[in-house]
């Protein structure tokens, strides 16, 4: 038998099966989708089997290979769908397969290849006393070599001797990083008659041992968790190893789960009566499921519009069909309400795979998956890579959002993987929004998706009344605070009437970089080249990209004025203001310093939700998904820093940002204000979003795409190359420049190599290419070719190269 396998060294080189023998004994352990260990060169390394076929080379060809070392799961956590669907990765988005793979399983089961140093018999006491290390290992046999070089580094140099004295060895293993979770459970194996024969022949003294065995008469065919015995009955753990040793109970360590959301009560909840909007969008929906065709809508709907009550009853259709669902949400909206309205309506059939969970929550999430014990996964990005194997529906809310793009490799967008795999599963997929992305939009304006809109709010609930101030005239009329006299207004009257309020601070822009206000000069890394951002908290300035941080200086250093300060307002600022002009007022706020420890974010919400808060102060971080009923008032600081963005997308986004803050205000009984303050009343983005109108924002940004280039127009490639010293990234990026401007067809356009918009990153200079197409039938073969050209010059150079196919992030 001979395996093929994926090894674990993503380079192009190796981006390819190489064959290895099957040993008989491990045969009937290995399956197409097994993680295995295997020999590559002087290691040993973690790969994937892709391929197995029995044995019928020739019998010298078979001696030259080497053997499967191990193989590391019982259950392959792959399936041929997935392992399918990475190659088609590869290729599109131009990774290594094995990649591709990874992208798709937990983080623990990507076991890192460790070197352990190993001590041998002829170690012993006198030896050691030598040495601190040696004494380390001779009383734990083993210990890793990285480990060692870190707690003993007097000692490393001393390793190689020891080794060629035989003292020590060394080997390579693949550990997974977190074992499963055990506790010991206590189980009798005597029948009830046994049970009171023995009772009756302990004596009084053991009384211990004979509360267990009453515990057992009184509940048999039960086990309890060692931890149970002790803490509900009082039984101590030498009484059990007693009744062990006697042969009368098993202690066995049984596997659980880590449940984050074990001790919370779901309450059952009864779905709507639909209203005539979702009526009418479900029943196509419906149709496509009960048909298990493939087929593909966009719901449009506005906030509110009750989007997700769709999606919950297409879901129960699926089930009903005996298929499975995986439901995408944006990372920042799998809130805790979120996840509650799914446990509400499908109760132990659901999977939650957050990234807030811990690297073992996740993985015992996602072995419900793969040993079917759900039926619905609720995740952000990475759960499109659930190990189902019936999946007939996938639904993505809030479509437009861009963290549905990885941005590291595999650079894949999630929206794409989950239409292959609706194709590939006579699946049906799902997408909302509010506002959808303009690729998204345009696709369904031609067919290629159904369109699906709902206009409307549920129970006809008002849209928001939208109120723009004009922040140039503020300043006309001696207004010099951040809040404008309206919305100072209307937070006073919400204070009044014990409303509450969500004040949303746009932080995609350069917000809080430093400036000298006399000469316009600003500070920046030394190695990035970007403007290093203001921390308050110990008055320093950071680089965002590779954490180099000084002090906040006095003086400016190139005009030596005082004036030198942060520019721009942080969430901290705007909380120090609300706290001085509103004396009393009690704010929450939610940014990156006060979220970061795990849980902080829920509790936050739910002091908010609890009427602790008079005002829910934030970034991003407060803007989607989040429904409050009593929040009647969004308040917008300053809307246009997103618009100044060098990206094409800049306008979309804000359109997106301020629909998204609006549609958190006024979503119940009471009815909602919100006041967009900004420095460019008449741009297009912001006076669309005051209308709520979404087509007319669509056909203005079209005109605007089609005027510069950009998708859906053009579909884009950014290819990007760094390197230590400028000539040789130049080079480099002229090798695959070169060759492309061959190849490519007429109508394609391609721009550089230029430095790229952050021209350093890491001391490492950046170029970069984009090509802009529109008709390229195969752009991923192209790029392949292009990319071993590049790698044939590259051989003795040591140029980074990434191709990003589609990319959202153009600096
Ligand atoms: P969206 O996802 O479009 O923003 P939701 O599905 O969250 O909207 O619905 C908004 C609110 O309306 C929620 O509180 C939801 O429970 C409620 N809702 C949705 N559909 C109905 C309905 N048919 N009848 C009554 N209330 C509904
Ligand atoms: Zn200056
Ligand atoms: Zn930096």
């Amino acid at each position: 038998m001979i395996a093929q396998v994926i090894v674990d060294v993503p380079v192009s080189r190796t981006n390819r099966p190489f064959d290895y023998r099957v040993p008989g004994w491990l045969s009937p352990l290995i399956h197409v989708g097994s993680r295995v260990v295997v020999p590559f060169g002087p290691r040993k390394l973690q790969g994937y089997v892709i391929g197995i076929t029995e044995d019928d080379g020739p019998e010298e060809a078979l001696h030259r290979l080497k053997d499967v070392e191990q193989v590391m799961d019982d259950t392959p956590p792959l399936t041929p769908e997935l392992l399918k669907m990475s190659e088609w990765m590869s290729r599109q988005y131009l990774c290594p397969w094995v990649t591709a793979v990874q992208a798709m399983l937990p983080a623990v089961l990507k076991g890192k290849a460790q070197k352990w140093l190993t001590a041998s018999d002829l170690l012993d006491e006198e030896t050691c006393s030598r040495s601190g290390l040696l004494w380390e290992l001779y009383r734990k046999r083993q210990l890793p070599l990285a480990e060692v070089e870190k707690q003993f580094p007097d000692e490393f140099m001393l390793v190689p001797g020891w080794i060629h004295s035989g003292l020590l060895s060394t080997e390579y293993q693949v550990r997974d990083r977190i074992t499963k979770k055990q506790q010991s459970f206590v189980r009798s194996l005597l029948t009830p008659q046994q049970l009171s024969e023995s009772l009756a022949s302990l004596s009084a003294r053991a009384e211990q041992m004979r509360r267990v065995l009453e515990v057992f008469l009184q509940h048999p065919e039960q086990s309890f968790s060692v931890q149970t015995m002790r803490d509900e009955f009082g039984i101590n753990r030498s009484a059990l190893k007693g009744l062990e040793a006697k042969g009368w109970i098993a202690i066995e360590q049984v596997e659980i789960y880590r449940d984050p959301y074990a001790n919370r009560r779901f309450q059952e909840k009864q779905k709507p009566d639909f209203t005539p909007l979702q009526l009418q969008a479900l029943e196509p929906i419906i149709t496509s499921i009960k048909e298990s065709s493939y087929a593909s809508y966009l719901l449009h709907g506005v906030t509110g519009s009750g989007k997700t009550e769709v999606y919950l009853e297409a879901i129960e259709h699926t089930l009903m069909k005996g298929r499975e669902a995986i439901f995408l949400v944006p990372e920042i909206s799998l809130t805790p309400q979120m996840v509650e309205r799914f446990k509400a309506r499908f109760g132990a059939d659901v999977a939650v795979l957050h990234s807030a969970l811990s690297q073992g929550e996740r993985y015992d999430e996602w072995r419900k998956i793969i040993r079917k014990e759900v039926k619905v996964v609720v995740g952000a990005r990475s759960a499109i890579f659930a190990p189902f194997e019936n999946v007939g529906l996938i639904v993505i809310d809030e479509e437009h959002e861009s963290s549905y793009k990885q941005e590291e490799t595999p650079r894949y967008h999630a929206r794409e993987v989950a239409l292959w795999r609706a194709k590939e599963n006579n699946a049906v997929l799902l997408m909302g929004s509010a506002t959808p992305a303009l690729e998204t939009y345009a696709l369904a304006t031609r067919g290629r998706y159904k369109l699906l809109k709902m206009p409307d709010r549920v129970g006809n609930r008002p849209m928001p009344q939208v109120h723009v101030v004009d922040m140039r005239e503020e300043l006309h009329s001696e207004n010099r605070s951040m809040f404008s006299r309206l919305l100072h207004e209307m937070i006073a009257d919400r204070l009044k009437k014990q409303e509450q309020m969500v004040i949303f601070l746009n932080r995609r822009g350069f917000s809080t970089f430093v400036m000298c206000r006399s000469c316009g000069y600003t500070m920046r890394c030394v190695h990035c080249d970007i403007s290093l951002t203001y921390h308050k908290s110990n008055h320093t300035a950071r680089c965002h990209y590779c954490g180099y941080t000084i002090p906040q200086p006095s003086h400016c250093p190139e005009c030596q004025s005082e004036h030198i300060r942060f520019f721009g307002t942080g969430t901290q600022k705007v909380e120090a203001e609300l706290a001085k002009l509103f004396p009393g007022i009690r704010v929450i706020r939610m940014d990156v310093d006060t979220t970061s420890r795990k849980g902080s974010h829920e509790e936050l919400l739910s002091k908010f939700r609890q009427g602790q808060g008079d005002v829910l102060l934030g970034t991003q971080m407060i803007a989607k998904g989040l429904d409050f009923p009593r929040v009647t008032l969004a308040g917008i600081i300053a809307a246009d820093t997103s618009l100044h963005l060098p990206d094409f997308r800049a306008a979309e986004k804000t359109f997106q940002l301020l629909t998204q803050v609006g549609g958190r205000a006024g979503r119940h009984e009471l009815e909602g204000d919100v006041v967009i303050q900004t420095y460019t009343p008449e741009h297009y983005s912001i006076q669309h979003a005051t209308r709520h109108d979404y087509p007319a924002f669509y056909e203005d940004e079209m005109l605007q795409r089609r005027r510069t280039g950009y998708p859906p127009y053009f579909r884009l490639v950014l290819i990007t190359f760094s390197h230590e010293e400028v000539p040789v990234v130049v080079r480099g990026a002229h090798v695959m420049g070169d060759f492309l401007r061959q190849k490519v067809a007429q109508t394609t356009i391609l721009l550089g190599p230029v430095a790229s918009p952050i021209a350093r990153v890491k001391d490492r200079f950046r170029f970069q290419i984009m090509l802009k197409y529109r008709d390229e039938p195969n752009v991923a073969e192209l790029l392949a070719q292009a990319t071993a050209v590049f790698e044939e010059w590259n051989k003795q150079q040591k140029v980074l190269m990434t191709i990003d196919v589609d990319p959202y992030v153009l600096l």
